[in-house]
């Protein structure tokens, strides 16, 4: 079995020690973690054994199963180990500008079918999938991506009709 020097956290035995230091046995850590810090606990995976005492496969994933363990964290890591602090759950930000449109049916086609007609009003919204709406506003009154970034970190702008118009679409057929 491979035995890599280097980990994602740094040189393995700078990482065993320090784990030790903190009464976590690096045997139970896989190589490639996860270990973060949070707060002062050190939150680590760690293997799980049969009754034999060995690793195996968790069959869901074909991984070494783990589970997830917490330790006080009573030694700091050296320089050359680097954890980062752990990550919670965080909201994300899909960010959508929607335009107030209206429709009519439009003239006959002279087929017996005819087309909706559609028609920006100059107003839309902004809304966020963390629960934000800015409320029917002029479009020129509309908050900018870039007023949105400092309240909506990561965000992703997943719809934008008012800089393009064209995902407003025509109006649809309508049959007879
Ligand atoms: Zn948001």
């Amino acid at each position: 079995m491979a035995n890599p020097s280097q980990t994602p956290y740094g040189p393995r035995d700078a990482v065993a020690d320090w784990l030790r230091a903190n009464g976590i046995d690096p045997g139970d850590v896989p190589i490639e973690g996860p270990i973060a810090i949070k707060d002062d606990s050190i939150q680590y995976a760690a293997l799980l054994r049969d009754e034999a005492g060995h690793v195996y496969a968790d069959p869901a994933t074909g991984d070494a199963a783990c589970e997830q363990r917490t330790a006080p964290l009573t030694v700091q890591p050296p320089t050359n180990v680097q954890v980062p602090p752990y990550a919670d759950w965080a909201t994300d930000h899909y960010i959508s500008y929607l335009a107030q449109t209206q429709s009519r049916p439009g003239p006959d086609a002279g087929d017996g079918t005819w087309w909706m007609e559609r028609r920006t009003t100059g107003k839309g919204m902004v809304v966020c999938s963390c629960g934000y709406a800015s409320g029917l506003a002029s479009i020129d009154e509309l908050p900018t991506p870039q007023s949105l970034e400092a309240d909506h970190p990561g965000m992703t702008n997943v719809l934008d009709q008012v800089a393009n118009p064209a995902l407003i679409g025509d109006g649809a057929p309508l049959a007879p």
